[in-house]
C-alpha cells in the first residue's frame, strides 16, 4: 500500500531545451496504472502546469538494450508523431531521463474494444457500423500517408471519454517509400494476420490492414474471431485457406455476411477497398450515429 502510494505521488520531470537555447521543465504527477504492455507500463499522468490529464507510456531503458528493440521504438515514435487525425490516439510528447523513455499520449478513458467486447460478448450492427466508420476514417488517413498499421485488433482500438474510437499502438507500423512497395516482415497478431503476410514471399501492403478490418467486424458481431483455434499453427492453416463460417445460432444480417465475405478474400487485389467498404449496403442502409452512447460500454442500445 505504501509503495503504491509512493508510486502515485511520483513527479515526472521533463527538462527541455528550445531551439533558441532557452531551457525549462514540465512536471507531471503520476496517477493510476492504465495497463502493461510488452515493454511499456502505461500510467495516467496530470500536467502540474496545465492540469491536462494524459496517458504516459513508460519504457525502461534497460529493456532497450537490443538494437532492434530500440530501432522499433524509434520508428514507432517517428511514425506516430507524424499522424494527426480525430480517430487516432494523439501523440503529445516524448522525452527521456537516465532510466526511462516517456511517451505522452491522449488519454483514452474507456479502454479498448477488447474490454468492451468481453463485457458485452458481442455488439449490435449499429454499433459496429459506428465504430467501423471511425476506423475506416483513421485508416484512410494513415494509408494516404503511406503508413501501414499492421497490428489492427480490438485491443488497439481505444475509446475516449466522448466515446470516440481512437486507433493506437503504432509499434508494428511501417511507412512505405512509394505506393506499390511491398513489405516482407512477418508481423501481427495470430487471429488477425492476413494470409499474404503468412505467405512471406508474396509481400504485403495496405490490403493486409483491410483483412484485419474484416476479422474485427466478424469478431464484434459474432463474439469470437473467425479463425480462432486452440493453437497458432491451426489458426494459420485456416487463414491460409480462408476457412471460416457463420455460426447458425447467431443472427447477423445478409449485408454483414456479404461485407465480411468480400473482405476476407485470399487474393489481396480482390479484397474490398476502404472506399468500397464505406459504400457497401452494410454501411449505407441506415443512418449511422457519430458515436455510440456511454451506456453501451456495458449494455446493448435500447430499441428506439
Ligand atoms: P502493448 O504493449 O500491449 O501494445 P502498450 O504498451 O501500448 O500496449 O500499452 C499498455 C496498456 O496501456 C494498454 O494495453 C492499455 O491498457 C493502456 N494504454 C495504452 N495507451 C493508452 C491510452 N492512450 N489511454 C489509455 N490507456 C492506454
Amino acid at each position: 500500500m505504501e509503495e503504491q502510494q509512493q508510486i502515485e505521488n511520483t513527479i515526472i520531470e521533463e527538462r527541455y531545451r528550445k531551439p533558441d537555447g532557452e531551457t525549462g521543465f514540465r512536471r507531471y504527477q503520476k496517477g493510476k496504472i492504465l495497463g502493461k504492455g510488452g515493454f511499456a507500463k502505461c500510467y495516467e499522468v496530470t500536467s502540474i502546469e496545465s492540469k491536462k490529464v494524459l496517458a504516459a507510456k513508460i519504457i525502461a531503458k534497460s529493456t532497450l538494450k537490443k538494437g532492434r528493440t530500440k530501432a522499433k521504438l524509434i520508428t514507432e515514435i517517428k511514425l506516430h508523431k507524424s499522424l494527426h487525425h480525430q480517430n487516432i490516439v494523439q501523440f503529445e510528447d516524448v522525452f527521456e531521463d537516465n532510466e526511462n523513455v516517456y511517451i505522452l499520449l491522449e488519454l483514452c478513458q474507456n479502454q479498448t474494444l477488447n474490454e468492451l467486447l468481453k463485457r458485452r460478448r458481442r455488439i449490435s450492427q449499429i454499433e459496429v457500423q459506428c465504430y467501423l466508420k471511425q476506423l475506416i476514417g483513421a485508416l484512410k488517413y494513415i494509408h494516404s500517408h503511406r503508413v501501414l498499421h499492421r497490428d489492427l485488433k480490438l485491443g488497439n482500438l481505444f475509446i475516449n471519454d466522448k466515446m470516440e474510437l481512437k486507433l493506437g499502438d503504432f509499434g508494428l507500423a511501417t511507412k512505405l517509400d512509394y505506393d506499390g512497395q511491398r513489405r516482407y516482415t512477418i508481423c501481427g497478431t495470430p487471429n488477425y494476420i492476413a494470409p499474404e503476410i503468412l505467405e512471406e514471399r508474396m509481400g504485403h501492403s495496405y490490403q493486409a490492414d483491410i483483412w484485419s478490418v474484416g476479422v474485427i467486424i466478424y469478431t464484434l458481431l459474432i463474439g469470437k474471431p473467425p479463425f480462432e483455434t486452440s493453437d497458432v499453427k491451426t489458426t494459420y492453416n485456416k487463414i491460409s485457406q480462408c476457412q471460416f463460417n457463420f455460426p447458425d445460432h447467431i443472427q447477423i444480417s445478409e449485408n454483414a455476411k456479404n461485407l465480411i465475405s468480400r473482405i476476407l478474400v485470399l487474393d489481396p487485389s480482390k479484397r474490398l477497398t476502404l472506399d468500397e467498404i464505406l459504400s457497401h449496403p452494410f454501411m449505407t442502409s441506415n443512418p449511422i450515429p457519430k458515436t455510440t452512447h456511454i451506456s453501451q460500454l456495458i449494455s446493448p442500445p435500447t430499441a428506439a
